[in-house]
């Protein structure tokens, strides 16, 4: 029976594992995932925003995937130095890299790491209860934050800003989070970005939603926006942008109703530096004003405006962080592949496979991840008769894993940890409510008494 290793239990990974137990051709497949968590989900998890409870919910379908009786998870199982893709590659017939691109790309100006200016991945993280954020006060003293991108991501970090303690309370979002949230005295919040609103990366259905939220109101400048020759006239955009064009200009003509928050969307500003204040921390941005080259791009005019911001986001895009063991594409953040099989060197390395971000780069919903996995698996099971030879059968891997050092978290444990954020959540008088450091998790998955 072959087995075959996933690392990473994100969309990617599971979706892997479930093209693995339909694919007829290997009817007694065995599926380890393995994830350096012990909890399941990747970036569902612990990047999808809490507010988004629809979104959230796909837990339950990926939920499904790993009870399967020929998939296991093994949570805290981290692959690198202590735990080699050559170890995997003795233990598994093949191996799955689903890693995700867990790195942001940096902005490149003067003063980005000052307190105060981080990562929208930290603040996420923070947020979302990832057992490496660091807690770095984000919203203390804070009246005015930046975002400066205009995704999706730069557009939840905005949103969760300028929500109040009402509407984040029925989320997962941990106590402390949640705490600093409702206490904020933010007021104003801008999301920035240096070309137009025509080439803005949101969608429609994220952009929106800033329109509806209880305590704030969206702020639009009309002149600024007609910069944009696509928001002058919006016929030859595809639907999707006119569609955003649309609700901007909604916003433009619409009176303000004095709420207590407001969402300052601005473009046509590329950040150049962040400026420190008087006690050290980052105090505004300055921006140089840019304008539509002609070609589709923007170019600098020479002119600046500063934004005062005492907590500053980037939200330009994720990359791949290298595996110790595995090649990598310094240029493109991924894993060189050919139809998900990795590449050594321009050549297949037999057994060695990849899907998800880490294959084709931060791009696309949690479904895009689906087709991409089943490219792979396509690849992997035409490949597994040759992979597959008697000198590769090892008998269960897991054994192999524990001999090396692995203490996995089993699904019991994880199912453990679920037990003990449903219990964290009421005595809070919550839902649920995420744990968000290594030692609550690990001693809540360790405590599988109560079954
Ligand atoms: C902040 C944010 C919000 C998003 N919101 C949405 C949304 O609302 N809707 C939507 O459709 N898409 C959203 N996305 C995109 C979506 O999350 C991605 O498409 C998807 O998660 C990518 O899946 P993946 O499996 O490749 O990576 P990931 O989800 O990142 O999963 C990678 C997994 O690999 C594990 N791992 C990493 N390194 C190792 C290692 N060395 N050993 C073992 N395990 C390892 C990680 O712990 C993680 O669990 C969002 C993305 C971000 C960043």
């Amino acid at each position: 029976m072959p087995y075959i290793a996933v690392v990473g239990s994100g969309p990617s990974g599971v979706y892997t594992a479930q093209s693995l137990v339909k694919e007829a051709r290997v009817p007694d497949v065995r599926v380890d995932v393995l994830d350096r968590l012990p909890c399941p989900y990747g970036l569902v998890r612990y990047g999808v925003a809490p507010d988004h409870e629809k979104i959230k919910s796909l837990q339950g379908t990926l939920r499904t995937v790993l009870q399967d009786e020929r998939v296991r998870f093994l949570g805290g199982v981290e692959v690198g130095p202590a735990l080699p893709p050559a170890k995997l590659l003795e233990l598994y017939d093949a191996v799955v890299y689903c890693v995700g691109a867990a790195a942001d790309r940096r902005l490149g100006v003067p003063g980005e790491d000052l307190p105060g200016s981080c990562s929208a991945t930290d603040f996420v993280a923070w947020y979302s209860a990832h057992p490496d954020a660091r807690d770095d006060g984000f919203v203390r003293g804070v009246r005015t934050a930046v975002a400066i991108g205009v995704g999706n991501v730069a557009v939840d970090v905005v949103r969760i800003l300028a929500r109040g303690a009402a509407e984040l309370t029925p989320t997962d979002m941990p106590q402390a989070a949640l705490g600093a949230l409702a206490e904020s005295e933010v007021r104003d919040v801008y999301m920035v970005g240096r070309r137009g609103p025509s080439q803005a990366r949101f969608t429609t259905k994220e952009l929106r939603e800033l329109g509806g939220l209880a305590d704030a109101e969206v702020v639009v400048e009309e002149a600024e926006l007609a910069l944009d020759p696509g928001y002058r006239d919006p016929a030859a955009l595809p639907a999707a942008v006119r569609r955003n064009v649309e609700v901007l200009r909604g916003w433009a003509g619409a009176p303000r109703r004095g709420a207590a928050r407001r969402i300052h969307l601005r473009f046509f500003l590329r950040p150049a530096e962040i400026i420190e204040g008087g006690d050290g921390r980052a105090a505004a941005v300055r921006f140089e004003r840019t304008g539509p080259d002609g070609l589709g791009g923007v170019t600098g005019t020479g002119a600046y405006e500063e934004i005062a911001a005492e907590l500053v986001l980037r939200s330009v895009g994720y990359r791949g962080v290298p595996l110790d063991g595995l090649p990598f594409d310094a240029a493109r953040g991924t894993v060189p592949q050919a139809a998900g099989r990795v590449l050594r060197g321009g050549t297949v390395s037999p057994g060695e496979y990849v899907a998800g971000w880490i294959k084709r780069g931060p791009t696309g919903v949690i479904g895009t991840n689906r087709p991409c996995a089943k490219e792979t698996v396509a690849s992997l099971t035409s490949d597994l008769a040759a992979l597959t030879g008697p000198e590769r059968v090892t008998g269960d891997p897991l054994a192999g894993l524990i001999a090396a050092g692995v203490e996995p978290v089993e699904w019991t444990g994880w199912q453990s940890i679920e037990r003990a954020e449903a219990a964290l959540g009421r005595s809070l008088g919550r839902n649920s409510v995420k744990i968000a450091d290594w030692e609550g998790l690990l001693s809540a998955a360790r405590h599988t008494g109560d079954m």
